[in-house]
């Protein structure tokens, strides 16, 4: 009854790059790397219809951060040159590579790997990409000086790679917007017009991931912030409920989220965040049956997708395991009670 996913990355195997970090260091260079990277794809592969999840996703096993992972392949971009911007409305620096000439694709970005995942794989398969206003934020711009319009150039490119990735066979094609809960009326104004660019004509489903971001410090500090109650959701929520995106993805276990705030998605299936991904504790099935229980009084079953609150790159690789575990499990205890 209650399908299982997770939000997009996995955490890389030692002997691919550097582990428990965000911006890992590759172990790897040329042919080594690409076959490192195919190995550690079948394996998360593996690790997820083991744990008995329902959609498969690549693990994001070949980026090294899953924004900059799409602009290695955008012509235009200074990668030589990285500069330190505070990104997330300075929440955080980050070296981050320039804008500086008119962006194209130098060509396709994620084929192997999408097409790798789709040859060894029968269930549901999801692929991320970063959605254009998060792209926005973690770039720096010396050419557009007009965020809006680079955002729109941006959607542009990620219209024909997800085009693309939905002719190599893939089922859900997900863009990850978590700038969409910093900047919420600028999101409501044109990061959810610019995230339809970006998913134009696509004939497969089409989702949003929107969360308070990984497990870092930074983030858990940003959190303490927050207040008692998290309403950032509430203002870009209506903009998606309009849009024609089919799914989202959404931040609960472990947040200050009311989640009377998924009444705003009427009408739109529903990836409840049941796992906390800035905790190594590993949730029982009980409390992922329980937040499912919970969010079921504002969303039909048959709409409603258990998933991690965010991706789990920077985790250790056995409680990762654990938690895919404890998502399978927790949805299928909750299928027996809410039956
Ligand atoms: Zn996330």
């Amino acid at each position: 009854m209650f399908r299982t996913a997770i939000a997009g990355s996995l955490p890389k195997p030692h002997w691919l790059a550097e582990t428990e970090k965000l911006w890992p260091e590759w172990r790897h260079e040329g042919p080594a790397l690409a076959q490192a990277k195919d190995d550690a794809t079948l394996l998360w592969i593996k690790a997820q219809e083991d744990a008995g999840l329902d959609v498969i996703g690549d693990g994001e096993q070949s980026r090294q951060h899953f924004v900059h992972g799409f602009l290695e392949q955008v012509e235009g971009i200074d990668f030589k040159n990285k500069v330190k911007m505070g990104i997330r409305n300075n929440r955080y620096d980050a070296m981050v590579p320039q804008v500086v000439a008119p962006l194209k694709l130098k060509g396709r970005v994620h084929a192997r790997e999408a097409q790798l995942a789709r040859a060894h794989t029968k269930k549901l398969l999801k692929f991320t990409l970063p959605g254009p206003m998060t792209i926005v934020d973690t770039v720096a711009d010396r050419f557009y000086n007009d965020r809006v319009k680079m955002a729109m150039a941006f959607a542009e490119l990620l219209n024909q790679e997800a085009l693309a990735l939905e002719a190599d066979g893939v089922d859900i094609i997900q863009f990850d917007e978590p700038a969409f809960n910093v900047y919420m009326q600028e999101a409501a104004d044109w990061g959810v017009k610019a995230l339809e660019r970006a998913a134009q004509g696509l004939r497969c489903k089409k989702a949003v991931h929107i969360c308070y971001g990984y497990g870092i410090q930074a983030n858990i500090d940003w959190k303490q912030t927050l207040g008692h109650e998290w309403r950032q959701y509430e203002q870009v929520f209506p903009a998606l409920q309009k849009s024609s995106i089919d799914q989202v993805s959404l931040e609960c276990f472990h947040s200050h989220v009311p989640m009377d705030l998924i009444r705003l998605l009427d009408g739109k299936e529903v990836m409840v965040g049941v796992i906390d991904v800035a905790s190594d504790v590993v949730e029982t099935p009980e409390q992922v049956a329980d937040t499912i229980g919970k969010a079921l009084q504002f969303v039909r079953k048959d709409r409603l997708i258990a998933c991690t609150n965010c991706g789990l790159a920077p985790m250790s690789r056995e409680v990762a395991i654990a938690k895919l575990q404890a998502l399978a499990q927790g949805a299928a205890l909750a299928d027996q009670k809410l039956r």
